[in-house]
């Protein structure tokens, strides 16, 4: 052996050292492997949706940096560019129901800037929504100190509202109901802390001196399930937007209505799953608020 070829050969080792150190300080997930495991944790095949949930865009086969948002809007991916990101996760994704099959204007455009940085894009809609503990609804009830029914209790309640249909399962997770915080014992307590810990004002409609004993809510867009709450005999339904149709069907149910933000409910959601992924593949992760009002 030559000692041209010791030289080399020491050097390969030295550098294999290096690479295997640092492959220990950033882990790596493989793409499918990140897909399959999502798909099982947040039991997507059990979901009717009307969106495609899992991997929606492919990217990259190695992932080690994500980067977390509500939707998948031009500027997060704007901000995930920046940030390094190899995947992007969020709740709001593309390909809808009833969407323009066509890659034109506004998709073509965040589209090509996601492909020609050979990100992934993986989106979860109500999957996120209904998760028992990194779910929307849970995570907003961690974020605002409400006290959730137990599981089984509100088993039963959703099945007896949904005895004359078979989507109990999904319901029982959409509409969340229990105890507010102790700080929060009228309307005007609530909406107060509401818009502390959310950093928004919501829409309140109500007696705010009224007193709060039982909430029910369901983040997002789901003011339409105030009928539900209704039948659940609740003080109050928190959602995230509202419709002209919330106001009578509060004011003559005098079931009190807080419209939170649809954003603004819906952040903490993917937020934990990208801290739970993180945790269990050690990879970086990056929650992006990009502000939205609505
Ligand atoms: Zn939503």
């Amino acid at each position: 052996m030559s000692k041209t070829n010791q030289l080399g050969k020491k050097s390969t080792q030295a550098i294999l050292k290096k690479s295997t150190k640092s492959l220990k300080t950033l882990k790596a997930v493989n793409r499918d492997d990140l897909s399959t495991y999502l798909a099982e944790e947040l039991q997507v095949a059990r979901i009717k949706d009307y969106c495609p949930n899992g991997l929606q865009v492919q990217g990259k086969s190695s992932i080690k940096t994500i980067v977390t948002g509500v939707t998948a809007s031009l500027a997060l991916i704007e901000e995930a560019i920046a940030l390094k990101a190899d995947a992007i996760l969020v709740h709001h994704g593309w390909f809808w129901k009833n969407d323009d099959a066509r890659i034109v204007g506004q998709l073509h455009r965040r589209l090509k800037l996601l492909m020609d940085h050979d990100i992934n894009l993986f989106a979860y809609h109500l999957p996120l929504d209904v998760h028992p503990q990194l779910g929307n609804n849970a995570q907003l009830a961690k974020v605002m100190g409400w006290k959730p029914l137990k599981h089984a209790e509100q088993s039963k309640m959703a099945s007896k509202r949904n005895s004359s249909s078979n989507s109990a399962d999904v319901m029982d997770g959409l509409i969340w109901q229990g105890h507010p915080d102790a700080s929060q014992k009228t309307l005007g307590q609530l909406a107060r802390s509401m818009a502390s810990r959310l950093g928004r004002d919501p829409l309140v409609i109500g007696n705010l001196s009224q007193p709060i004993n039982t909430i029910a809510w369901c983040t997002g867009g789901a003011q339409g399930y105030i009928n539900q709450a209704i039948t659940m005999k609740v003080d109050a339904y928190i959602s995230g937007e509202v419709s002209e149709p919330t106001f009578h069907a509060a004011q003559e149910s005098r079931v009190a209505y807080v419209a939170a933000g649809h954003h603004a409910t819906e952040r903490y959601g993917i937020a934990a799953l990208g801290d739970h992924l993180a945790k269990k593949f050690g990879l970086k992760h990056l929650f992006v608020d990009i502000h939205n009002p609505v």
